[in-house]
């Protein structure tokens, strides 16, 4: 069905003014209004048209698209079906409730959007771990003492002196109270949160004295949280239902874990890479050696070419940290820096001031070696 123009819904022109524009809107809203005609199909139609004609009318934007493209200018704003019934009273009950006294609540019966029994939630609880690389790299099961609020073992968790709870008798369960008023235009049912029963539909007659009703205690429990192989620094992993304890038997909030890696001392990382600075002799870059090199599973043993030159990066593929949600492992980057020393001695210094003249002694170095980028880019590839 196409839609019709926005104006000629309401009967206004383009000048017309907000206080107008309302008037119009509330005129068809009360003339079709779902209460006042239960069951009518078209008064539906009509009633939720008014409300996307009033919505885009009294919406500064929305207007001007509409003045300037039409319909057209509307594409996907609102489904085939028009406006949800639910979001018309969310946004315009306010515009009704003027008239009926603020009898008219956002929820509304019949199409399955008014207020529905309560049932609570325990609050999340958040905890912080702290783990090293080590433990990082292999995944780790760690148990934490937490204080948390868990079922009252006295009552069961429903706070009753009996283990019991009762259906509240007021709303007979449904946490809901339906009242059904007279008003100029007719009768207007309105609903509201049961008071006598906070809107849980269940009532305790008789307090549990170990928990004074709420059907939680505060506990300290021996929490094992797994903590999967590669998470990060800030991570957060969340364990649902492994939080506080609903009263009277809702449901149970999350444990929030945060991540805190311990750094390193010996290792730096970067996502599932890690580095580290080796240092070689002189001799060791000049005649070649074969070097140990710490990993987070023991020691390996890398070659230094003879010739090697200060700086080289050596990738140790797959030496890293496993990949989260992923496959294989990130790499260890080792880089080789020449150890120049310090406090010479008087022999040494003459022993290297003989080398310092010798010709193979003097820096030639190829043009990669040269090239900064060059040497960045053999680096990390
Ligand atoms: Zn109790
Ligand atoms: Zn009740």
């Amino acid at each position: 069905m196409a839609k019709r123009d926005y104006y000629e819904v309401l009967g206004v022109d383009k000048n017309v003014t907000p206080e107008e524009l309302k008037k119009a809107y509330r005129k068809l809203a009360l003339q079709y209004h779902p209460d006042r005609n239960p069951g009518d199909k078209e008064a539906e139609e009509k009633f939720k048209e008014a409300a996307e004609a009033y919505d885009v009318l009294s919406n500064p934007d929305k207007k001007a698209r509409y003045d300037q493209f039409g319909m057209a200018g509307m594409d996907g704003t609102y489904g085939q079906g028009g406006m949800d019934m639910n979001d018309i009273f969310s946004q315009f009950g306010s515009i009704f409730g003027d008239l009926f006294g603020g009898g008219f609540r956002t929820g509304f019966s019949g199409f399955g959007g008014g207020p529905t029994r309560r049932v609570l939630r325990g609050s999340n609880l958040r905890i912080k771990v702290k783990l090293t690389l080590e433990e990082i790299d292999r995944g780790c099961e760690k148990k934490i003492k937490v204080s948390k609020y868990v079922p009252c073992k006295t009552c069961g968790g429903t706070g009753a002196k009996d283990n019991k709870l009762e259906t509240c008798p007021h709303c007979h369960g449904s946490g809901v109270i339906t009242e059904v008023k007279r008003t100029i235009l007719g009768q207007m049912q309105t609903q509201s949160a049961c008071p006598h029963c906070g809107g849980e539909g269940r009532i305790v007659k008789d307090k549990c004295h170990d928990c004074h009703g709420d059907g939680i205690v505060k506990s300290d429990e021996i929490i094992t949280i797994n903590i999967p192989a590669g998470v990060q620094d800030g991570m957060q992993l969340a364990m649902s239902g492994q939080g506080n304890a609903a009263p009277r038997g809702g449901i149970a909030g999350d444990l929030i874990v945060l991540i805190e890696e311990i750094p390193s001392e010996t290792f730096e990382r970067q996502d599932a890479n890690l580095y580290y600075n080796a240092f070689i002799t002189f001799s060791e870059a000049a005649l070649g050696a074969s070097v140990e090199i710490p990993t987070l599973n023991g020691k390996v043993k890398i070659k230094i070419d003879p010739g090697t030159p200060s700086g080289r990066v050596v990738r140790l593929r797959g030496k890293g940290l496993p990949i989260m949600n992923g496959y294989g492992r990130g790499d260890l980057l080792v880089s080789l820096n020449v150890w120049i020393p310090k406090n010479l001695t008087k022999e040494e210094k003459e022993m290297l001031e003989k080398l310092k003249s010798h010709p193979n002694f003097q820096p030639t170095p190829t043009k990669q070696e040269r090239g900064f980028f060059d040497k960045m880019k053999e680096m990390f590839n």
